[in-house]
């Protein structure tokens, strides 16, 4: 990175620890330009990605109406609430991983398709009928048919 004395593009990392209990890492840098000293922090960044809906607009990621989706498709389903939260953590993970500051929220319809679908069938079929409104019962009967694959 640049000096943040002289703006020189030439800095180098002189000392190099993990701090907060690893969750960061502290560096010490040097300047080969000016010889300043400066320290940079580095660490994970726990942000959600916003989500971009289909008109354009962007949205903030919202724990409660992901939940709310999900359970609904889950109603009176055998499936425990920590399966659900651990899916949940998963996809959220899986959201965060590609690193970016905002995502297609398609493509948060299509993880939770996935992650019902390893959950429990049925309630994949739920969502999936809602989610993809199904053109006709002929798309809507390759979509069960995969299942039995
Ligand atoms: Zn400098």
């Amino acid at each position: 990175m640049y000096c943040p004395f002289c703006s020189a593009q030439d800095t180098k990392v002189i000392d190099s620890r993990l701090v907060a209990e690893g969750s960061q890492v502290r560096r010490r840098r040097s300047c080969n330009e000016c010889h300043e000293r400066f320290t940079t922090f580095e660490a994970a960044e726990l942000v959600m990605p916003r989500l971009i809906k289909s008109d354009g607009r962007r949205e903030p990621f919202n724990d409660d109406k992901l939940l709310v989706g999900i359970n609904r498709a889950l109603e009176k389903r055998p499936v425990s609430i920590e399966d659900i939260e651990s899916a949940v953590n998963k996809l959220k993970s899986t959201l965060r991983a590609t690193g970016e500051r905002e995502v297609e929220s398609k493509m948060v319809g299509e993880l939770v398709m996935e992650l019902l679908k390893s959950l429990d069938k049925i309630a994949y079929i739920r969502f999936a009928s809602v989610y993809r409104s199904f053109e006709d019962v002929k798309e809507f009967g390759e979509e069960i048919a995969k299942l039995d694959k």
